[in-house]
């Protein structure tokens, strides 16, 4: 029974463009409509209907405490109540910033922003005023937010031009983008004895989990320290997804690799919009007032949305269990999915972060990702939201797991893998 979702949407489809303000809420890639959620707690989420689902999107990753936790909500709360923005420095945005600090301490310096996208665009920005050099170099499949410059797909073939991934985006925007293969240095190389001289900086998702969930093989992340530092370009790590997630400190402390430049958001902001970049003193000094590079933002450091990040991180702060606890809960799940399709799936699992590609392929960059049968998916995404558990509506999502995921509601979600794993081997591979 998804009426009222359903009437919902088609009232919101004739205002904004797909019913939706992010296009893959619009449910489009399992091919039916989206349900609109009334309200959250924990780890359940509740559409207009009152059906109530197992939430394993968590908003795409900030619910790492789960929905509507009561010291965040808190905190919010009794912010609200001594005004809501300033546009002036407050103690908050000293105490979140010092909290990120000592958590990442490659983050020598670090500003509060918006968006994961507002991060990236100017954390871009600050290593182009550093280096003095204009190109950069990103992975295929890669996600760094909606910025021009980081809308680009490699173009057909290897080192040739890279082309915009949306219209609107002027070619002269993206010539500096210059696109990689994930997990292929020799890709990295190349590019580089090309342009190496012009590269300001290499950005990439230290696990990427855009393009569904593709960890870093051994050495990846090493050999792009490596080369970096050889031309003297600057390596970000863009954790936004990966940031208080893989464990306190993000991939770098996961992975042991210190990049120069680091940006973060979901988690950070505890379900509130914010983000942060930052990295080495010396880069960041870079920017305004101090430099001359130009970043600004009105709601920056939002009094709010500070507070919640505060109290979650604060949260995570006092139990650093919680990062192996959520990394044994997924893999129970990936080790589910793994029993019942077999080798008819890949799973990618990390910590908190699991996929199931629908392939025969070892996922382990773009043009294997994109080998799964997204129809397969699809069915599978179906089945498990008529079980009332509620997955990302796209093969190229991560699942995120929570705190607040308990026992019961892990049980009663492999048991529905179980249930539906037979019914969907007989369907879509006979
Ligand atoms: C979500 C995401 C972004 C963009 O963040 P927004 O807050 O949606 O703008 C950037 N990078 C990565 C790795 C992300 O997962």
């Amino acid at each position: 029974m998804h009426k009222q979702s359903d009437n919902l949407f088609e009232k919101s489809k004739e205002i904004m463009p797909g019913g939706v303000n992010s296009p893959v809420r619009a449910f489009q890639a399992v091919s039916r409509n989206p349900l609109f959620i009334h309200h959250a707690k924990g780890s359940k989420i509740y559409d207009a209907d009152g059906n109530e689902y197992i939430d394993y999107v968590c908003s795409w990753g900030p619910g790492i405490l789960g929905h509507a936790m009561g010291q965040v909500v808190k905190a919010v709360q009794k912010t609200c109540e001594n005004g809501l923005t300033f546009g002036a420095p407050t103690e908050k945005e000293y105490i979140l910033a010092k909290m990120v600090q000592e958590r990442m301490p490659s983050m020598e310096m670090l500003r509060l922003v918006n968006s994961g996208t507002e991060a990236v665009m100017s954390v871009v920005r600050v290593a182009r005023g550093f280096t003095g050099r204009d190109k950069i170099v990103k992975f295929r499949g890669c996600y760094h937010g909606h910025s021009d410059g980081l809308l680009v797909k490699a173009g057909s073939g290897a080192l040739t031009q890279s082309v915009p991934d949306s219209l609107g985006v002027p070619k002269d925007y993206i010539k500096n983008t210059l696109v990689a293969e994930y997990n292929d240095i020799a890709s990295v190389e190349a590019l580089f004895e090309k342009e190496g001289k012009e590269i300001a900086a290499i950005i990439v998702e230290p696990v990427a989990a855009n393009m569904g969930v593709v960890l870093p093989e051994k050495g990846f992340l090493q050999s792009l320290r490596e080369i970096a530092d050889r031309y003297q370009s600057l390596l970000v790590f863009d954790e936004v997804i990966t940031g208080f997630r893989l464990a306190a400190g993000g991939a770098q402390e996961y992975f042991q690799v210190k990049p120069d430049l680091t940006t973060l958001g979901k988690i950070i902001g505890g379900g509130m919009p914010m983000a942060a970049y930052g990295g080495r003193k010396e880069i960041m000094e870079m920017v305004a007032p101090v430099g001359r590079v130009y970043q600004a933002g009105t709601l920056s450091g939002n009094p709010v949305a500070t507070a919640a990040g505060i109290e979650t991180l604060k949260i995570l702060g006092q139990q650093p269990e919680i990062y192996e606890e959520l990394a044994q809960n997924t893999k129970k799940i990936a080790d589910t999915i793994r029993e019942v399709f077999g080798d008819r799936v890949c799973v990618n699992q990390i910590g908190s972060l699991m996929s199931v590609f629908f392939t025969e392929e070892k996922v382990i960059d773009y043009k294997s990702a994109v080998s799964s049968d997204t129809k397969k998916y699809a069915a599978y995404f179906n089945d498990m939201l008529g079980r009332g558990i509620y997955l990302a509506p796209s093969q190229f999502e991560s699942m995120f797991v929570s705190a607040a995921h308990t026992q019961e509601d892990l049980q009663k979600t492999i048991e529905a893998i179980k249930r539906i794993g037979e019914k969907l081997i007989n369907l879509l591979y006979k």
